[in-house]
């Protein structure tokens, strides 16, 4: 039995059953009327044409059809339409005046990776969106709520490393996550960290999860080498404060540790790495010919980036500076003595 033969069942199953595990999130706090069951079920199966009747047919009857109610998985239509990604469905229902509330419905766009989902429940959000008021997202039951109260939509596209959706919520101005310092005294820190000391502690595991996806640091960062080496330097010291999860740090850390590496990957010639190495953000740029200072090597070396100072690029270029009276010096052939000569 496939995922969507199960929920069907669920569906189609007595009202008595419903009852018993239906938690309800929708204002009316009644089981689903069997208007709403074939409404649900239709939503699964992405008939556009029944959903449009039955919207039709029951939008001024609020108290047998609720265009927000939710199935016993706790997911209503426009959830099922994001899950199946069913777009006409998502329009039809994101056009529909009749009191729709998206509430998470973002949130599962970008969990599923759908950009085009994304692109329309953002302009929704815009259109329906008052100044001072929470976003649709932020007013969840947190009861029923698929996701954690610390989680935004830039947190999740994070990630999921989905450069296109980062791309599309910082050009509409979303903000990064800025993680308290792990001893912070202030007043949010210490309420958070009393209330729950689990939540305060994945929350800020969460922050740091988004502020490590590659994706992230190249679209926000000015220079994103240096925010690599000084988010794997916090990485290594939140490892050490928060020792129970280790793991998960070091695993934050490796992942920023192999993208500033694999930058050096994108270095063509010993004229593009030459730039790299040499850059200095404080000082006048490198050209070629003057001294080589190495300015972003020594930078690694304070971070203690291993795997970018062992890369073969920097390796080999390190090489020829040490060789550079020596011309030739790769041309040059030595013979190392043999083992098997001397016993002959
Ligand atoms: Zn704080």
């Amino acid at each position: 039995m496939d995922v969507t033969e199960s929920m069907e069942n669920l569906i189609e199953g007595s009202t008595e059953d419903l009852n018993d595990i239906y938690v309800s999130s929708n204002p009316l706090d009644r089981p689903l009327s069997s208007i709403e069951k074939t409404f649900l079920l239709h939503a699964e199966r992405g008939d556009c044409a029944t959903i449009t009747s039955i919207i039709d047919e029951y939008r001024n009857n609020p108290n047998e059809f609720d265009i927000n109610c939710v199935d016993p998985l706790n997911r209503s239509a426009l959830i099922a339409a994001i899950e199946n990604e069913n777009i006409e469905l998502i329009k039809l229902l994101l056009e529909e005046k009749f009191k729709l509330r998206n509430q998470d419905g973002l949130l599962y766009a970008i969990k599923e990776e759908y950009v085009e989902a994304v692109e329309l429940l953002l302009n929704w959000e815009e259109e329906h969106h008052l100044p001072g008021e929470l976003y649709s997202w932020e007013i969840v039951d947190r009861s029923s709520a698929s996701f954690t109260s610390d989680i935004t939509p830039l947190i999740l596209a994070a990630h999921k490393n989905n450069y296109e959706i980062i791309k599309l919520l910082l050009d509409r101005g979303a903000t990064l996550p800025m993680p308290h310092d792990v001893r912070c005294g202030c007043d949010e820190c210490v309420k958070s960290s009393r209330t729950d000391s689990l939540r305060h502690s994945q929350a800020r595991i969460n922050a740091y999860k988004a502020l490590s996806s590659p994706s992230l640091i190249s679209l926000s960062s000015n220079d994103p080498l240096l925010t690599a080496f000084e988010l794997s330097w916090d990485l290594r010291r939140l490892s050490r404060m928060e020792s129970e999860f280790r793991a998960d740090y070091n695993n934050m850390r490796s992942q920023v540790e192999t993208f500033a590496t694999s930058l050096l990957d994108h270095a063509r010639t010993s004229y593009e790495l030459e730039i790299m190495l040499n850059y200095d953000p404080e000082g006048e740029t490198w050209v070629v010919g003057e001294r080589q200072t190495l300015e972003r090597l020594k930078l690694a070396i304070k971070y203690k980036q291993k795997a970018f100072i062992a890369h073969p690029n920097v390796q080999q270029l390190l090489a020829s500076i040490w060789y550079e009276g020596l011309p030739g010096f790769r041309r040059k052939k030595y013979n190392w003595p043999r083992f098997s000569d001397s016993s002959t």
